[in-house]
């Protein structure tokens, strides 16, 4: 089947994007999500992080937007679950758990094309989550409105963000809304001007059931009305997306190490082990369901990717699971048909050998949870045991 991507959904339930405060109850018990800006995470929080998934059923995830997710959690848990992980700043305020949305590449500031330098992006990172952890009418952001922070290198191209900050020449920054890309002054201007989106955002949305921009009836447009006079101009092509596996040149000098989960689950045992490499080097989690260690000399990297592979994570670039993402199914989710991740499994040793690959995603049931604006090609697990196999244009 071959469709394009226009149908922009219309959302009839309320949004129920699960966070620590609310977590989704699944057929393997609680799901709790932690949003992590920009993809930072501390040792502290990776500690507090490892120690929830001894209280679930020793699963934790990444999702597609650099978030963090433990499975099988009891209600009892919940609470010290809540204080240990504002203790460790995983979460901010309980009141804005859901609303800190914001993606980033996880070398952003450190790939040869970065428009901005690493300390710039970390300062956007922290005025976009200060700025909406401040603001109470923030809180009622949809739990699917994203914020992307971009260096200018086009490296979180595919990222379908509603409010995009980007790195300009000598400085500058923009903010991509829909279409347009509004010219703002240095990196605080833009953030001031990327929460006055959502804001118009929110001032948009009455009694309209929509979670993004896009779903907005009006769109992009409505809200750039709403938000007055600008000088928008047609926004640029981004590049295609950057490379997150192996190992990865910065622009210093120094290279980073991506590993990824294979369908998005980390192995038992590697989050104690990024913990303790956090304690020495800074890990981010990237939207595409991997991690990063930054800074490495050159010549560290290869002791380090092998002890990264013996923990069970991809560090092989090109290997049939980059790209490959699947839903929780069977076990975790109880409208699966199919045991997907099996299946998805299988097709990771099948790609290995055929490269380049486009994204793919598996979906235990038509509902295709987890599916990125990216994926090429979508495949669903049908009644009586078929499956759809969807080719996507856009
Ligand atoms: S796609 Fe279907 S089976 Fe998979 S997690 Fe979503 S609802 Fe469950």
């Amino acid at each position: 089947v071959l469709v394009t991507v226009s149908d922009v959904p219309k959302r009839r339930a309320a949004d129920r994007c699960p966070g620590v405060m609310r977590p989704h109850a699944a057929q393997d018990g609680l799901l709790v999500r932690v949003r992590l800006i920009g993809g930072r995470i501390s040792p502290d929080g990776l500690t507090a992080i490892a120690r929830a998934v001894q209280a679930g059923n020793g699963i934790v995830e990444l999702t597609g937007r650099a978030n963090v997710q433990v499975r099988g959690m009891a209600a009892e848990d919940l609470e010290p679950l809540a204080a240990r992980f504002l203790e460790a700043a995983l979460l901010r305020t309980p009141t804005h758990d859901r609303a800190r949305n914001v993606v980033a590449d996880p070398l952003a500031g450190r790939r040869a094309g970065a428009l901005a330098g690493a300390s710039a992006i970390d300062a956007v990172l922290d005025g976009l989550d200060d700025g909406i952890c401040s603001d109470p009418a923030l809180a009622q952001l949809p739990g699917r409105f994203l914020f992307c922070v971009d260096d200018g290198s086009g490296a979180t191209a595919g990222v379908d963000a509603d409010v995009r900050v980007v790195a300009g020449a000598g400085g500058a920054w923009a903010v991509v809304v829909g279409d347009r890309a509004l010219a703002t002054g240095d990196g605080s201007d833009a953030v001031a001007v990327a929460l006055d989106v959502a804001r118009a955002f929110l001032a948009c949305l009455g009694d309209a059931r929509a979670w993004r921009i896009v779903e907005l009836p009006g769109g992009a447009a409505r809200v750039l009305a709403e938000l007055g006079p600008t000088d928008g101009v047609p926004r640029c092509a981004t590049a295609g997306a950057a490379p997150i596996v192996g190992t990865l040149p910065q622009r210093d000098g120094r290279v980073a190490v991506g590993a990824l989960a294979p369908l998005g689950r980390i192995p038992r045992g590697a989050l104690d082990l990024l913990a303790g490499i956090a304690s020495t080097a800074e890990v981010r989690v990237s939207h595409r369901r991997s991690v990063a260690v930054l800074d490495v000399d050159t010549g560290d990297a290869p002791a380090l990717a092998r002890t990264l592979a013996a923990a069970g994570l991809i560090v092989h670039p090109g290997s049939g699971w980059e790209g490959l993402t699947a839903c929780a199914g069977a076990g975790a989710c109880a409208s699966a048909l199919a045991d997907v991740r099996a299946g998805a499994g299988a097709r990771a040793t099948e790609r290995a050998s055929a490269g380049p690959h486009p994204r793919e995603h598996w979906s235990a049931c038509p509902r295709r949870c987890g599916q990125t604006a990216d994926v090429a090609r979508a495949v669903s697990a049908l009644p009586g045991g078929a499956w759809d196999i969807t080719e996507l244009t856009r």
